[in-house]
């Protein structure tokens, strides 16, 4: 079957932050087109306490979100607890700071840590926290910022205010069968027996991948560099709001463990790997750092990234394009960049069928090199540690052979930030330097 030259209709399949988040956007800026979002009455999403990037606050102020009424925090870095290993360094801490753009020119422990704190410390000695918001979002600051969200009332909120625009209604209803063609997605059919024609469509639906597992995809398995692959949580209820402003990422025998105050609440969640740990030895840790008798939640996950995010008539946003590990919060990068290129797949569909295929085409072909690229950093985090235990050796061990890494470290070390390798890379030769710095790698 031919694929129609022009899109009417877009179907986004699945109610999580991913699809709610593709529902609101793509509906505000594709107002020629309708979508219909196909949502489970007993939606189930993946609803962990958790931290953002900037770009993510900047949709939410550009779609006119109010984040107080989300309980949201601003998020202006992750601190690094014990990923030294060394207990001379200074209390064995690091801050990696999203403000911080420009390489640091003078590199080294104490300096890297005094400009750090001068400069990010008093967001929240001296303010409340969500005072910070107020006043960075009057200073236009807040775009700099990230966000630490309940993903389930983000979810609902971004809900509210995609059905706002006339152009996107919600379908209470669960896929049940994919009606495929050539590659190109034609209808669903859904437990009540309806069929959902559509001219291009959105997996939204998780791990589940129920668009994506009938189209011809395949994926990347990073797991000789994503060595973590279960996460167990918590969510505390607490008025505690003085690490309301920052993600702590605290290294653990086996992963790490993230705790993120959102409004009224905390979430904590220790990330590890299986093959170093049992889920007995984690939940005994966990219980001790975030103190509460709450039985976790657990997920698991294999490190695995789709290679074409772009089908050709469908885009897997979220989940359903893979996951490597919740560390720097890559996820919300991924998903925002998914929706934001299938905004102008969309915009182009309508002038050009050419223009659309060309686009879909680089935008696969850069897709895989930029997600290595946030691997390797990933695993540098782990990489140049000094911590003692079997999963901290095994990671020095493998990232003594991992080409790519090792080249974007010495470049970062060396601050040659001209290079090519951090053109479009997740992160910038400044994020690749506090790591250095943090590990006491340089001086
Ligand atoms: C342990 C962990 C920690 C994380 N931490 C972070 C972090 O700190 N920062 C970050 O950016 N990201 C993080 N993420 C990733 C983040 O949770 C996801 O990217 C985000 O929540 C989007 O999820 P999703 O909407 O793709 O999937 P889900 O939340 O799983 O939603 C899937 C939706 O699809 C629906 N669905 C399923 N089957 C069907 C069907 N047959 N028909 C119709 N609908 C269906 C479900 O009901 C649900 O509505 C983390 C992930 C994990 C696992």
């Amino acid at each position: 079957m031919e694929q129609k030259q022009t899109i009417e209709n877009a179907i986004i399949v699945g109610g999580g932050t991913a699809g709610w988040l593709a529902a609101a956007m793509l509906s505000s800026y594709c107002p020629e087109i309708n979508f219909k979002v196909i949502e489970p009455i007993d939606s189930k999403i993946i609803g962990v306490g958790e931290g953002s990037w900037p770009s993510l606050t900047k949709e939410l102020m550009a779609l006119q979100i109010n984040p107080e009424a989300l309980g949201i925090t601003m998020k202006i870095g992750v601190e690094y607890l014990d990923w030294g290993g060394q207990e001379e360094i200074l209390s064995n801490r690091y801050f990696h700071p999203f403000l911080l753009r420009k390489p640091i020119r003078r590199i080294g422990i104490s300096s890297s840590h005094s400009i750090e704190w001068q400069n990010f410390n008093h967001y929240w000695t001296v303010n409340h926290p969500y005072d910070i918001w107020k006043q960075a979002a009057s200073k236009k600051k807040a775009r700099s910022l990230g966000v630490h969200v309940n993903t389930q009332r983000l979810a609902w909120a971004l809900k509210a205010r995609a059905l706002l625009n006339e152009n996107c209604k919600l379908l209470s209803a669960t896929v049940k069968k994919v009606n495929v063609e050539n590659n190109n997605i034609i209808s669903v059919e859904t437990e009540s027996g309806s069929v959902v024609t559509g001219d291009y469509w959105i997996d939204a639906t998780g791990f589940k991948k129920i668009l994506a597992s009938n189209l011809k995809i395949e994926e990347q398995d990073f797991s000789d560099r994503i060595k973590v692959d279960t996460a167990i949580t918590v969510n505390v209820q607490s008025e505690e709001e003085n690490n309301a402003a920052w993600t702590q990422a605290l290294a653990m025998p086996a992963g790490w463990a993230w705790k993120i105050a959102t409004k009224g609440n905390i979430s904590y969640g220790y990330v590890y790997s299986s093959k170093y740990t049992s889920d007995r030895k984690a939940r005994k840790l966990l219980k001790e750092i975030s103190n509460t008798k709450i039985k976790p939640h657990k997920i698991k996950w294999k490190p695995k990234i789709v290679t074409k995010p772009y089908q050709p008539n469908c885009t897997l946003v979220g989940l359903s394009c893979g996951f490597l590990e919740p560390l720097e919060a890559m996820s919300s990068q991924m998903m925002m960049k998914n929706i934001k290129i299938t905004v102008k797949l969309l915009k182009q569909k309508a002038k050009s069928h050419q223009a659309f295929e060309e686009i879909q085409q680089k935008a696969n072909e850069r897709w895989l090199p930029w997600v290595n690229k946030a691997a390797a950093y990933i695993a540098f985090h782990y990489a140049v540690s000094k911590r003692e235990g079997k999963f901290w050796q095994d990671y020095r061990d493998f990232a003594n052979e991992y080409e790519e890494m090792l080249e974007i470290a010495q470049l970062a070390a060396f601050r040659k930030h001209e290079d090519a390798l951090f053109k479009g890379a997740p992160f910038s030769v400044a994020s690749w330097q506090v790591v250095l710095a943090g590990a006491e790698a340089v001086r």
